[in-house]
């Protein structure tokens, strides 16, 4: 069976929302006890050269904020692991990714998520009567991100559809989203050479018995037959306990996709 060795979504305490010991330098001993031999830091980012949805959640994470890990990283004993320096951009409805070019080289990647709906829609989308218009804000964000001026650096849509602090159980929105509009989506994103994350922070609520229940399963599949990769990423924000679910959930999901070598962008591999 293939084995997950890699983890390209880790907030460190750099991200406001992460845990305030949440120390690159941890992870990456962590990591290697894990049997990792690819890691990469994605603390939230929106650049600071476009005005900011969020202001108060974005301002202090700008480039200068999250380089301080370079220093970190480049202390830390990398012996038998990789570690690599990205960011969880967000989606502007403007730009398509709130980032410039010029600044998205600077990293080694980046992911976008098209479900930060909290931070980036309409307030009032997300009340249970505009179902329909927050998963067509889901479908246009996630169009906009495969189109957008960076696209060439995004490595993968981080957790696909999976609208964040949704006032209702955002499987609703899932179950909603058509095959056909999938398809779409899933075919663009595989010829841009994109790949779909595999979130295992939304996968924990799920073991080997309840799995196949989980929405993500049908959209996977569906990215798959249309050659999407996959990259899987953790989604940690606290270092704790960041063994104790990972390995176990990434087996999870691999066993059931059926998921082979070929099936992860080769970046991760
Ligand atoms: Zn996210
Ligand atoms: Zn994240």
């Amino acid at each position: 069976m293939l084995t997950i060795k890699h983890d390209f979504h880790i907030h460190t305490e750099r991200s406001l929302c992460a845990y305030r010991d949440a120390f690159a330098k941890d992870y990456i001993e962590k990591a290697k006890k894990m049997g990792l031999k690819k890691i990469g830091f994605a603390d939230h980012f929106w650049d600071s050269a476009y005005k900011c949805l969020d202001f108060l959640f974005y301002e202090i994470q700008n480039y200068e904020h999250l380089a301080t890990i370079k220093e970190e990283i480049k202390n830390a004993d990398k012996e038998g692991i990789e570690v690599y320096f990205g960011c969880e951009a967000e989606y502007s409805p403007e730009h398509g990714v709130a980032i410039t070019e010029e600044c998205a080289e600077k990293f080694d990647f980046i992911i976008v998520p098209n479900s930060h709906t909290h931070k980036t829609m309409p307030a009032e989308y997300a009340k249970p009567d505009y179902k329909a218009a927050h998963l067509e804000f889901m479908e246009r964000a996630y169009y906009n991100i495969l189109n957008s001026p960076v696209s060439g650096k995004i490595l993968s849509m981080a957790h696909p559809f999976d609208a964040v602090c949704c006032p209702y159980d955002n499987n609703e929105l899932k179950r909603m989203l058509t095959d056909d509009k999938m398809k779409y989506l899933f075919t663009a994103t595989a010829e841009k050479g994109i790949a779909v994350e595999i979130n295992i922070g939304s996968m924990k609520v799920y073991d080997e018995k309840t799995i196949e229940m989980a929405e993500e399963i049908r959209m996977f599949n569906i990215a798959k037959e249309c050659g999407c990769k996959f990259v899987f990423g953790s989604d940690a924000h606290n270092v704790h306990n960041y063994d104790e679910y990972y390995i176990p959930k990434c087996e999870m999901m691999v066993k059931a996709l059926s998921l082979k070598e070929d099936d992860i962008l080769e970046f991760a591999r």
